[in-house]
C-alpha cells in the first residue's frame, strides 16, 4: 500500500458512533479539513486489509461545526460500511480535506419556495444547509421530504423539529413510508405523490416553475423519476449554463 498523502487526507479521531436501526448510523469524527459549503461531500477513508478503502460521504453538520459528522447505510458486503459499523472512540478514520459537489445553495436559482427531496440517507446534505443562515433568509417556505420503507429509518427527527422551532412557519417536513401503514407519513413514493398532487395537498404549496426550486438526492432511481415528472411540471434542469429548477445528487 502506497503511504496514505497527509497533505490531501486528515488522520480523524472517532468521537462517536450512533445506532439508529439496524443498518443506519451516524459517525461524528474530528479532523481537520478545509473549509466547505453545506450540502457538498468529502470522502472518508480505512486501511482494510493492507488496502486504503475511500468513499464519498456527505457532511451532515454545517460548515464551522467542531465535530463532523456523516450519515451512513450499511450495505450488505459493501466493504468501507462493513467497517464502518464497528469504529469506536478514539479509532482513526481518515478524511478527504477538500469536499466537493454541486448540491449547494450557490447553485440555486432565486425562488419562493424551496423543495428538498430526500431518500434514505440522502437527506444528510439538506440537514447540512438547513443549519446554516442562508435558506430561510432566501426562501419564503421551504419543503423537506424524506423517503424511507419503514418509519424507523425516519432519522434526525429532533433536529429537524429544532428547525421548525426555529423557524416558525417556514418547514415543512413531509415523510413518506413505503413499506408500512403510519398514522403520520404519507405512504407510497413521491414520483407518485407529484403526479397525483399529494405531495403538494401535504405541503399546502403548488409545484410550479414560477415558485418552485427542487434539490433531489439520494437513490438514483427516484432521483431520476422524481426529475422526470417535475420536468413534465415544466421544471428544467438546473445546470451552470442553463440554470434551471432541478439539482441532484445520486448516491451511486
Ligand atoms: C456524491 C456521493 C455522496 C454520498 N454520500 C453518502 C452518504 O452521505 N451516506 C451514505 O450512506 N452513502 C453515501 N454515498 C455512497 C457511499 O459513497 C458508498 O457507496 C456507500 O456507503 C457504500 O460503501 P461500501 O464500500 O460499503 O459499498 P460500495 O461498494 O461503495 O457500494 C455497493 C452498492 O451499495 C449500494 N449503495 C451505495 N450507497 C448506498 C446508500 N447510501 N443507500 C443505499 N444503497 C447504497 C449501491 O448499489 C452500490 O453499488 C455517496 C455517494 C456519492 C457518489
Amino acid at each position: 500500500m502506497k503511504p496514505i498523502d497527509t497533505t490531501r487526507w486528515s488522520e480523524g479521531k472517532v468521537t462517536a458512533l450512533r445506532q439508529w436501526t439496524e443498518a443506519l448510523y451516524s459517525v461524528q469524527v474530528q479532523a481537520d479539513v478545509e473549509p466547505f459549503q453545506a450540502g457538498q461531500f468529502t470522502k472518508l477513508g480505512m486501511v482494510i486489509d493492507g488496502e486504503f478503502i475511500e468513499r464519498p460521504y456527505s457532511y451532515v453538520n454545517p460548515p464551522g461545526a467542531r465535530t463532523l459528522e456523516f450519515y451512513f447505510v450499511t450495505v450488505p458486503d459493501g466493504p468501507l460500511t462493513q467497517k464502518l459499523t464497528g469504529l469506536h472512540n478514539a479509532d482513526t478514520l481518515w478524511v478527504k480535506r477538500k469536499a466537493a459537489g454541486f448540491l449547494t445553495l450557490a447553485e440555486i436559482p432565486p425562488a419562493r419556495h424551496l423543495w428538498m427531496l430526500a431518500t434514505g440517507t440522502g437527506i444528510g446534505p439538506f440537514l447540512s444547509i438547513l443549519q446554516t443562515a442562508e435558506p430561510w433568509n432566501r426562501f419564503e417556505r421551504i419543503v423537506l421530504v424524506h423517503a424511507v420503507r419503514f418509519a424507523a429509518e425516519l432519522s434526525y427527527r429532533e433536529t429537524i423539529e429544532a428547525l421548525r422551532e426555529q423557524h416558525p412557519g417556514q418547514l415543512e417536513y413531509i415523510p413518506f413510508v413505503s413499506r408500512e401503514d403510519t398514522d403520520f407519513a404519507l405512504s407510497g413514493r413521491v414520483p407518485a405523490a407529484i403526479v397525483d398532487h399529494s405531495l403538494e395537498q401535504a405541503a399546502g404549496l403548488a409545484i410550479n416553475p414560477d415558485l418552485s426550486q427542487a434539490m433531489i438526492c439520494g437513490n438514483p432511481a427516484m432521483v431520476d423519476e422524481t426529475s422526470r415528472i417535475l420536468q413534465e411540471r415544466g421544471l428544467l434542469r438546473n445546470r451552470r449554463r442553463t440554470p434551471g429548477h432541478i439539482t441532484v445528487e445520486n448516491y451511486w
